[in-house]
């Protein structure tokens, strides 16, 4: 049997403009990659997905809430790669904002946070879990995505060098 890069593609507190970005690249790699990727989770092409065994987890936006944090922590358990997408992920900026807000700011906001049992401060990846790879922008730069993706699939035996 080919073997195939089991992806997954996760999106946390953002825009969700990688997540487009991707989908638009989806039309003009969609017929090279479905021979070499078989994506077990991903929202935008399938109804029904299961979080299992992944190869590599690519993973958009900033952790701002418990519930979040345990999901990141259970890909990263069950991913051997993980990758973060986007500023948003890689450094916490801009879902962060509200960081640094000040005293009087925080204060106004107050409620929502605890209406939607928000985290104190939201938090890029690498603040919970280890990111093995880092695609920045904003939105992610499609160049070091498809450097990166390459790579990877060489470095699962997917392709050769
Ligand atoms: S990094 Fe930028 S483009 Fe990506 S989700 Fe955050 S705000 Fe949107």
């Amino acid at each position: 049997m080919v073997k195939k890069l089991r992806v997954g593609w996760f999106s946390f507190t953002c825009g969700e403009d990688s997540t487009i970005v991707f989908s638009e690249l989806l039309n003009d790699h969609y017929f090279d990659w479905i021979k070499l990727i078989d994506f077990k989770y991903i929202k935008i092409l399938k109804s029904k997905n299961v979080l299992d065994k992944l190869d590599v987890a690519f993973v958009e936006g900033a952790i701002s809430n418990d519930k979040d944090e345990k999901f990141l922590k259970d890909i990263r358990k069950k991913s051997k790669k993980v990758v973060a997408i986007g500023s948003c992920a890689c450094n916490g900026m801009p879902s962060a904002q509200r960081n640094d807000f000040d005293k009087k700011t925080v204060n106004e906001i107050n409620f929502l946070l605890k209406k939607f049992r928000h985290k104190k401060k939201v938090l890029p990846l690498n603040k919970i879990i280890k990111v093995d790879e880092l695609v920045n922008g904003c939105p992610m730069q499609e160049k070091v995505f498809l450097k990166v993706l390459n790579d990877l699939l060489i470095e699962f035996g997917v392709i050769n060098a």
